[in-house]
C-alpha cells in the first residue's frame, strides 16, 4: 500500500491526539499512525486532568481551539480548583477522570474528524530525501518484544500481578500476527510515542520489554530517529497499585469532596452537569517506611537496574522514604478512575518494589489493610529525544517536516504533552501552507514558557509545569487564558465559528465593563482602582458608579460573570503588571531580534569560547532566547547585539521569522 496524506502523526496519546486533530481542522489530510486505536488518548498513570500549571495548560490548549479541556469537562467525576489558598494567579483548575469515558470521548472526537484517517500500526522507519521527511513506513502484526534493548529480557511478573490484565492477553495475541508493511508519503510527520520507544518495565527483580502495562513497545522507530541524526538518551517514569474499592476500609480514611459549582475548563462551558463523587484521603506511616527501608535494595532504582532519571517532584515512594527519612508519614489519595470501575489509583505512593513488597506496604496503610491490588506499580525507562535538538517550532533541526512533541520531547504528564502536540500540529499545518511557525512567548502563555525551557535548557529529568517556571506569572492565568490565546487560535485557523462568536461576545463585555469601571470616579478613585484590594468585589466596586452605570455592570455580570470574574483579576494585579511594563518592553524587544540558525557563533567578534560552544549548541532563534541559554551573560548578549546590527546588513539575521503571539 502506498498513500498520500499531508501530515502523518505518529502515536495516538495525548500529544498525538492534539496534533492529528488540529491539523486535519487546519485543512491537512491527516493520518494517526497507533499501535492499538482503542488506547487512543489512554492515561497510563493518574485518572486526572490539571492541577497547579497544568489547569493553566489545559485552559490555554482550549483557548486555542484544542481538544483537552472539552474532553476533561465531557467525562470528569469531581473538579477541583486546587490554590484556593493563594492569589488568582496561580489557581489550578484540575478534575478526577472517568479514565475510560476519556479516552472513548477523544476516539468519537476524532472519529468525527473528516480530514483524518485512523492507521492502527507501528510507525517502523522515517522516510527522508535530502533531508525531508516523505513518508512513514508502518508495519501491522508481528512479534511485540521482538528486538528488545535489554538482551535476554525476562518476562513479565505473570501470576504475582493478580488478576493479570486482560489488556497483555491481547498484546500477545498481536503479536502473533504476520508483519504486513505500507509506506505513508507525506510532507510532514509528528512523532508523538511516549514511553513506548525501547520501552523496559521493572517490577522489583523482574523486567520486560514494553510500551505500558499490557502494551508492546515500539522498537525499530528509535533506529530510524537516530539514523535520522538525532540523539537519544534514557528516562524512566513509574507509577502506583491499583486498588479495587471494595476492598478499601473508607471509614478509616478522608472523604475529599469535590467544588460546588464545579468549574469546567472549557471556555465552551459556563457550568458541567455532573454528580461528583468522592475521593478519599490516607496517609502511610512508620511501620509502612520500615517495609520499604528493609527491602530498598530490591528496588530497581537502587539496586542499580535502573540507571536513568525520573521525575525529580514526583519521586517515588521509596525515593521519599530515602530522601525525607525524618517524616512520619506520606499523604496517599485515594482517586476512583471512573464511575462504572472499581479500579481505585493510590496516589502518592508510585513505586517499582516487588510485588510481595508492594502488597505489604499497601495494607500496612490505614483503610487498606485488606486491599486487593488489582496492579502493581511499576517503572518504566525509555528512549527520549533531548529537546534542544528542536526549533521553538518543534521541528527537529537534523530532519525538514520531521516533529516531535511530548514525552518523547523529555516532559512527563498529560497537559504538558498535548500542549506541544497542538503546536506541532499546528506548525505543520502552517508549514504546508507556506506559512510562519506559530511560537508563543513567554510572557504570553505556559505553553511559550515550556517549550522555550525545552528547546533552550533541555531536560535532565522529565519536565513538568509548575507556576513558578513562569517569571509573568500574573498575566498567565487560568481565567484570562481566551484572552491571551483565542486571537492566536483564530489567526491559524484553528478556532471554529461557535468559539469565535462567544469569545467576541465576552470580550465585547469585558471592554464595555472596564470602560464602566475606568471612567465613573468616587472621591478621586476610580472603582477599577479600588479593585487592587484583594478583598473588593465587584458587586461592591459598582456602588460607586452612578445607578445607570451600576445597573448595566451588574447585567454584564450575570450574563457573562466567568469573564467579569476575570476582568476583576485584572484590576487587582494592574499595579503590578504596570510596575512590570518596563521589563516587559526590553524582554519583547530582545525576542524581536532574530538570530540567524545559521550564523557562526565562532566568527563573532570578542565572544567567549563558552557562549560560543553553548549558542551553536542550542541556535536560539532570537537574543531574548540566547540570554536563557544556560552560561549565557548579559555581556554575551550585548556582543551578539553590536555583531548583529552590523551582521544584518551582511543578511545574517531572521532564519525563523514566525512568531503569531501577539497580546
Ligand atoms: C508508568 C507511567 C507512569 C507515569 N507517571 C506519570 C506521572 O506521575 N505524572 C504524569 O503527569 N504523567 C505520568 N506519566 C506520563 C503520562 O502518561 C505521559 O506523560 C503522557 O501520556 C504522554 O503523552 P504522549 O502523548 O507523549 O505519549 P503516550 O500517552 O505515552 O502515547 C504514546 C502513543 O504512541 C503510540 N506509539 C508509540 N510508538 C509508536 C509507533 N512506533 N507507531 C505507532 N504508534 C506508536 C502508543 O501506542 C501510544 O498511543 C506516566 C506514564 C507511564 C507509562
Amino acid at each position: 500500500m502506498r498513500r498520500k496524506f499531508d501530515i502523518v502523526v505518529i502515536g495516538g496519546g495525548h500529544a498525538g491526539v492534539e496534533a492529528a486533530r488540529a491539523a486535519a481542522r487546519m485543512g491537512a489530510a491527516t493520518a494517526l499512525v497507533t499501535l492499538a486505536p482503542e488506547t487512543i488518548a489512554r492515561m497510563a498513570c493518574n485518572p486526572a486532568v490539571g492541577g497547579v500549571g497544568k489547569g493553566q495548560i489545559v485552559r490555554e490548549i482550549d483557548a486555542l481551539g484544542g481538544l483537552m479541556g472539552l474532553a476533561a469537562d465531557a467525562t470528569a467525576i469531581q473538579f477541583r480548583m486546587l490554590n484556593r489558598s493563594k492569589g488568582p494567579a496561580v489557581w489550578g483548575p484540575r478534575c478526577q477522570s472517568d479514565r475510560h469515558a476519556y479516552s472513548a470521548w477523544v476516539r468519537k472526537a476524532l472519529a468525527d474528524e473528516p480530514n483524518l484517517t485512523i492507521v492502527a500500526a507501528e510507525a517502523t522507519e522515517l522516510l527522508t530525501e535530502n533531508g525531508r521527511i516523505v513518508g512513514v513506513r508502518v508495519e501491522t502484526g508481528g512479534d511485540a518484544g521482538a528486538s528488545s534493548p535489554a538482551g535476554g529480557v525476562e518476562g513479565p511478573p505473570g501470576q504475582e500481578s493478580a488478576p493479570l490484565d486482560s489488556e497483555l492477553g491481547r498484546a500477545e495475541k498481536a503479536s502473533q500476527a504476520v508483519r504486513r508493511q505500507a509506506d505513508l508519503r507525506c510532507d510532514a510527520v509528528v512523532v508523538t510515542a511516549g514511553t513506548f520507544l525501547s520501552g523496559l518495565m521493572h517490577i522489583g527483580e523482574k523486567r520486560w520489554s514494553g510500551g505500558r502495562y499490557g502494551e508492546r513497545p515500539a522498537n525499530k522507530l528509535s533506529d530510524s530517529l537516530r539514523a535520522a541524526g538525532l540523539r537519544l538518551e534514557r528516562l524512566k517514569t513509574d507509577t502506583c497499585p491499583r486498588i479495587a474499592a471494595e476492598s478499601i476500609d473508607i471509614s478509616r480514611c478522608t472523604a475529599q469532596q469535590g467544588d460546588e459549582p464545579p468549574t469546567p475548563f472549557s471556555f465552551l462551558n459556563d457550568t458541567v452537569d455532573i454528580e461528583q463523587v468522592h475521593c478519599y484521603l490516607t496517609e502511610t506511616n512508620e511501620a509502612v517506611h520500615e517495609i520499604v527501608r528493609d527491602n530498598i535494595h530490591r528496588s530497581p532504582q537502587f539496586s542499580g537496574r535502573i540507571e536513568t532519571f525520573g521525575p525529580r517532584y514526583c519521586p517515588s515512594f521509596e525515593i521519599k522514604i530515602v530522601r525525607f527519612p525524618d517524616k512520619p508519614s506520606h499523604q496517599v489519595f485515594l482517586e476512583p478512575e471512573g464511575r462504572d470501575t472499581n479500579w481505585v489509583y493510590a496516589n502518592g505512593i508510585t513505586t517499582s518494589l516487588p510485588v510481595d513488597v508492594q502488597e505489604r506496604m499497601v495494607r500496612g496503610i490505614a483503610g487498606l489493610e485488606n486491599a486487593r491490588v488489582l496492579r502493581w506499580g511499576y517503572a518504566i525507562e525509555y528512549d527520549f529525544a533531548p529537546p534542544t535538538q528542536l526549533r521553538a517550532s518543534l521541528e527537529t533541526r537534523q530532519i525538514r517536516g520531521l516533529y516531535l512533541a511530548g514525552q518523547v520531547s523529555g516532559t512527563t504528564g498529560y497537559e504538558e504533552a498535548a500542549a506541544q502536540g497542538l503546536i506541532a500540529g499546528i506548525n505543520a499545518a502552517l508549514a504546508l501552507r507556506g506559512d510562519d511557525p506559530l511560537v508563543l512567548r513567554r510572557d504570553q502563555a505556559y505553553i511559550g514558557v515550556m517549550i522555550d525551557d525545552l528547546v533552550t535548557k533541555g531536560v535532565t529529568e522529565p519536565y513538568r509545569m509548575f507556576t513558578s517556571r513562569a517569571e509573568h506569572r500574573l498575566l498567565l492565568r487560568a481565567d484570562n487564558a481566551d484572552r491571551r490565546l483565542t486571537p492566536v487560535g483564530l489567526e491559524v485557523g484553528l478556532v471554529d465559528e461557535r468559539r469565535r462568536r462567544r469569545y467576541q461576545t465576552a470580550v465585547g463585555a469585558v471592554e464595555r465593563a472596564e470602560t464602566l469601571l475606568k471612567s465613573a470616579r468616587s472621591g478621586g478613585k476610580t472603582p477599577w482602582k479600588l479593585l487592587c484590594r484583594p478583598e473588593m468585589t465587584l458587586a461592591k466596586a459598582a456602588e460607586a458608579l452612578p445607578p445607570a452605570a451600576a445597573e448595566e455592570l451588574a447585567r454584564l455580570r450575570e450574563e457573562h460573570p466567568g469573564p467579569l470574574e476575570s476582568l476583576r483579576v485584572d484590576a487587582r494585579y494592574s499595579g503590578y503588571v504596570e510596575r512590570q511594563e518596563a521589563e516587559l518592553r526590553r524582554m519583547r524587544e530582545l525576542e524581536s531580534r532574530r538570530l540567524s540558525e545559521t550564523l557562526d557563533y565562532h566568527n563573532v567578534p570578542h565572544l567567549r569560547h563558552e557562549a560560543r560552544e553553548k549558542l551553536s549548541a542550542v541556535r536560539p532563534r532570537s537574543l531574548g532566547q540566547a540570554l536563557r541559554v544556560s552560561g549565557i551573560t548579559p555581556a554575551d548578549i550585548t556582543v551578539l547585539a553590536i555583531h548583529l546590527s552590523a551582521g544584518g546588513k551582511r543578511g545574517n539575521v531572521g532564519s525563523e521569522t514566525g512568531n503569531m503571539g501577539k497580546m
